[in-house]
């Protein structure tokens, strides 16, 4: 590990401005992440802004009857909430089926948001990697793909994002409120939170040098069932291959509203208009093959995940009979 300089931040204003005063400097709060990443030496921070103590770890009731979860409420006391439990199961589940009991101690709402992928390539510095050192190719196109994006890629990185709880958050159209150096406030739509690689797949979110995040707002649930489906490796501790985030509506078996999102499959979590319009009005077994496709709409396999894209399709119906049984 590189030497780096420490500070306990006093405030969030102080933190936010250490941070966007000094190139290099990075946010500490659960370090489940990023401290593996400095071992390794795939970020090397010169400073860290430990975050830990400044008081963001409640989560208050709205006058709309949404919550707000402060940046450092950790996994395992957010999927505990008995008002997330009781509003927003499927934050909750998202939540239990990330990492393991000792992650979800540790790990923040803010810092789940914000890890990196787990592109084996990524971690290894001996390996070609755009994201961690731009311009140097990507070693997972033409290798190993079990674990990579079929939709929303680029010729110059195909990682996913590892999260499971930013599913759920994006299928409840979740708000990120950030704090930065100069003082300012920002409300960013989940949806428009993390970036697709494109050319710049280093960058993972929209986030500026030295902007905290410093809550998440979950707007008042919306009606329907909700579901977390997630398939992976093993039953624990592993990262989805295919999941799908679902709320939907329905009556007399046939689905009035839905909206779908889904992870293991893209840089950033997915969601698709057309395939939730697809489903109003439709039987869930009509409509999960069309739905299906309008997200894998454009989606190419890399050879080693092409099975995500009929994964997808019977994950998805799945879901979608569980909802409305
Ligand atoms: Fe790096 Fe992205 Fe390629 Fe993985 S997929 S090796 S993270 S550029």
């Amino acid at each position: 590990m590189k030497a780096f300089t420490y500070e306990r931040a006093t405030s969030v204003q102080a933190a936010a401005q250490a941070v966007a005063e000094q190139p290099g400097a990075r946010f500490i709060a659960g370090g489940t992440n990023l401290l593996d990443l400095m071992k390794l030496q795939v970020e090397t921070p010169v400073h860290l802004v430990d975050v830990n103590r400044l008081g963001l770890d409640r989560i208050q009731d709205l006058d709309d009857g949404g919550l707000r979860i402060g940046t450092l409420v950790r996994n395992s006391d957010l999927a505990a909430d008995a008002r997330v439990r009781q509003r927003y199961p499927a934050l909750s589940r998202a939540l239990l089926a990330g990492a393991s009991a000792q992650l979800r101690n540790k790990a923040t709402t803010g810092g789940n948001l914000l890890q990196r992928t787990r592109c084996y390539y990524f971690y290894d510095p001996d390996k070609p990697c755009n994201k961690r050192n731009p311009g140097s190719g990507c070693s997972a196109i033409g290798g190993f793909t079990r674990n990579h994006a079929i939709v929303g890629a680029s010729e110059h990185c195909i990682a996913t994002h590892p999260s499971d709880m930013a599913v759920a958050m994006r299928v409840l159209d979740a708000q990120v409120e950030t704090l930065d150096g100069k003082g300012q406030r920002r409300v960013i739509p989940i949806a428009d939170f993390h970036r697709l690689p494109g050319e710049t797949p280093h960058i993972d979110t929209n986030l500026r040098h030295g902007e905290l995040v410093t809550s998440v707002v979950l707007p008042p649930p919306p009606a329907g069932r909700q579901v977390y489906r997630k398939v992976r490796d093993r039953a624990s501790y592993a990262f989805a291959l295919v999941s799908v985030a679902a709320i939907v509506e329905a009556a007399g078996g046939t689905i009035r509203q839905a909206r779908l999102a889904f992870g293991g499959i893209a840089h950033k979590p997915w969601r698709v208009p057309d395939a939730e319009q697809a489903l109003a009005g439709a039987s869930p077994a009509q409509g999960a093959g069309t739905a299906a496709d309008a997200v894998l709409q454009g989606a190419q396999g890399q050879g080693g995940n092409d099975f995500k894209i009929p994964l997808l399709r019977r994950v998805l119906a799945g879901v979608l009979a569980e909802a409305t049984a």
